[in-house]
């Protein structure tokens, strides 16, 4: 399957994620954080020091919230929230053909995308990381990596299946340690070397579409009125995507084609000798014409060329042992904003199935079908990739329709183990209803024992474990409250089979009754005093957002925050089935 790996001095570590971009620090910070034994490396000897990819979506700033980091990037980020489109008109040059809003989905959370630079969202990740305890490990390479044939190592959760070859870059006799790893997760980036070293193929479209990036400040008397929202520019020869980012600067996306005479038509190549900012500036400015759009060249931040594939690996494992995640494992042109989203949210949901593999919690969940379990990362990259995503020049319908692609707000994961089709009250039709696979959609509940609203999202923090909310229905005084303990008894006897600290109870009570204090309720359904919140107000809004009624539910979430399970409030029976399908 590869170069041998001889042994030296070897050591051991449950996982090592080769590539410390963001797809690889996504995963290593879930890893670290349900408590695995975790190694990142990366060939590189700093972060990404400017540029690269650019958009935050709504889904990828919740998630990052759910690990407390959405402050961290929301700081110095710029925000969008409008599309303008511009066309050209012959004797005119380009003419503003309409604005839309840029985030169409009711339930976002946070309704915009946010513009920053790729090495901010490593550093913040990286930094998380680090106050788990786990440190990059930089300049190192993998140099060979073996991985066993033997069919009864690679089911036994105790062996080392994988044995992987580092070396320190920066020092010049440095001896390569040998690792003994029981998962790879090789998050190397579009070149992946993990991903050639075990001989997965890449499929999907060949043709290479050369893409130019600028940042750039403009200078004060640029006067092209978009500036500030992402506009997309249909000039006469070329389409521009101009998109607004962080401290005032701007970037402009420029596909380029061989009538710019920096691409040979025959090859698809560019013609490297030809290139420079200069010349991308010299394109920019004539596309924009009638506006002004310049700078000078020390207000040029960071420019690139970057030639890019749409296309998905054949397969995102090997073995279940080492896989591959962000774009080392699909590729995207820079026009729907997904390549660090898609990586970010695929390394968040493979951490959790990791853990709990690696925890001797969960069953061997099939790894190889981690994407066929819905409309996750896979399908995405697929639809993106077969064209179904924002063109450029593009309508700006096209925006709206693929809003719910490109936010991430409406991912589904289709029925599996864990996204049980268990009894549903809800009506799957509503935006704003709870629906077994999908995400949480943020409400504000008050948490009993100091009134403080709190977002339920911020319940459902990225810290590996599941998550049972119950739906406690009516609740008007204190003495309804004993009405559950029938509820309180099956609820400790579920806790009390699965493994500690597994799951975690929130309660939700549907009448606020201002003599309620957090005491009054059973210690089951409060194990801290943070754990029980009032639906805001008597008539129950955030009950009537989920679709749950006034009798109450359980609802299992899973450790990424999607929808595990929904019940009614009795059948804590139906949870134990839940958690008995995929637990050992
Ligand atoms: C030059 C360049 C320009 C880009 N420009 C844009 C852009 O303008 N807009 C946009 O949306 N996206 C852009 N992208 C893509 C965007 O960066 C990715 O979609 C996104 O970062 C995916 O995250 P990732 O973690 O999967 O991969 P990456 O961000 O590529 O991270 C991979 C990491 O692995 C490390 N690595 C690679 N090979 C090895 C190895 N053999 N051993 C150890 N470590 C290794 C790298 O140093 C890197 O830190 C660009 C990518 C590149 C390379």
């Amino acid at each position: 399957m590869s170069s041998t790996v001889e042994s030296s001095t070897p050591s051991k570590v449950d996982v090592l994620v080769i590539g410390a971009g963001p797809a690889g620090l996504t995963c290593a910070l879930g890893l670290a954080k349900a408590g695995v034994n975790v190694r990142i490396v990366d060939h590189s000897p700093t972060k990404v020091q400017s540029g690269h990819a650019d958009g935050v979506m709504p889904r990828t700033i919740e998630v990052l919230q759910s690990h407390g980091l959405a402050d961290a990037l929301l700081k110095d980020a710029n925000q969008v929230y409008t599309i303008s489109n511009y066309n050209y008109e012959a004797d005119v040059g380009i003419k503003c053909a309409g604005r839309v809003t840029m985030i169409n989905e009711p339930t976002a959370r946070y309704p915009f995308a946010a513009t920053q630079n790729q090495g901010v969202m490593e550093g913040i990740l990286g930094d998380a990381l680090l106050k788990e305890g786990a440190v990059i490990e930089r300049p190192v390479r993998p140099t060979a990596i073996d991985l066993s044939t033997d069919e009864n190592e690679l089911k036994d959760p105790d062996a080392y299946p994988i044995k992987v070859r580092v070396k320190k870059l920066n020092e010049e006799e440095a001896a390569e340690e040998l690792v003994h790893a029981k998962y790879v997760v090789g998050a190397d980036g579009a070149h992946s070397w993990v991903r050639r070293a075990l001989n997965v193929p890449m499929e999907g479209e060949q043709t290479a579409h050369v893409w130019a990036a600028i940042d750039f400040t403009p200078t004060p008397d640029s006067n092209f009125p978009d500036w500030r929202n992402i506009a997309t520019v249909n000039a006469k020869d070329v389409g521009i995507m101009l998109i607004p980012r962080e401290g005032g600067k701007i970037r402009l996306y420029v596909e380029l084609g061989s009538e710019d005479g920096l691409v040979n038509a025959e090859s698809g190549r560019l013609d490297s000798a030809q290139f420079s900012p200069d010349r991308l500036l010299e394109i920019a400015k004539k596309a924009f014409a009638p506006f002004v759009l310049k700078t000078t060249p020390e207000n040029v931040e960071w420019w690139t060329v970057y030639v890019i594939g749409q296309r998905v690996a054949s397969t995102f494992s090997v073995k279940d042992r080492v896989f591959i995640a962000g774009d080392a494992c699909h590729t995207h042109s820079p026009k729907g904003g997904q390549g660090m989203n898609v990586s970010i949210n695929d390394a968040h949901n493979l951490a959790w199935k990791l853990a709990y593999t690696i925890r001797g919690w969960a069953e061997l969940i099939a790894f190889d079908k981690w994407f066929a379990e819905g409309f996750s990362a896979k399908a995405r990259a697929k639809l993106i990739a077969e064209g179904n995503n924002v063109d450029l020049p593009g309508p700006l319908e096209a925006f709206r329709a693929f809003s719910s692609v490109t936010t991430g707000i409406r991912i589904r994961y289709a029925p599996s183990i864990i996204t049980a089709t268990a009894p549903d009250k809800t009506d799957e039709n509503g935006p704003y209803t709870l629906t077994v696979g999908k995400r949480l959609p943020p409400q504000v509940v008050l948490r009993v024992a100091d009134r403080r609203p709190v977002n339920v999202q911020d319940l459902c923090l990225s810290n590996g474990r599941f998550k049972l909310f119950v739906f406690t229905g009516d609740v008007l005084s204190a003495d309804d409250i004993q009405s559950l303990n029938k509820l309180t008894t099956d609820l400790d006897a579920l806790l009390s089979e699965l493994p500690k600290g597994l799951l975690e109870v929130f309660s939700i009570i549907k009448a606020k009754d201002d003599a309620i204090t957090y005491m009054d309720v059973p210690q089951t359904l409060r194990p801290h005093w943070t754990s029980i919140h009032f639906d805001g107000h008597a008539s129950g809004p955030v009950y009537d957002a989920y679709g749950i009624n006034r009798e109450g539910a359980l609802v299992v979430f899973r450790p990424d925050g999607y929808v595990g399970t929904i019940t009614p409030l009795g059948e804590v029976e139906l949870v134990r089935q839940y958690f008995r399908q995929f637990l050992k």
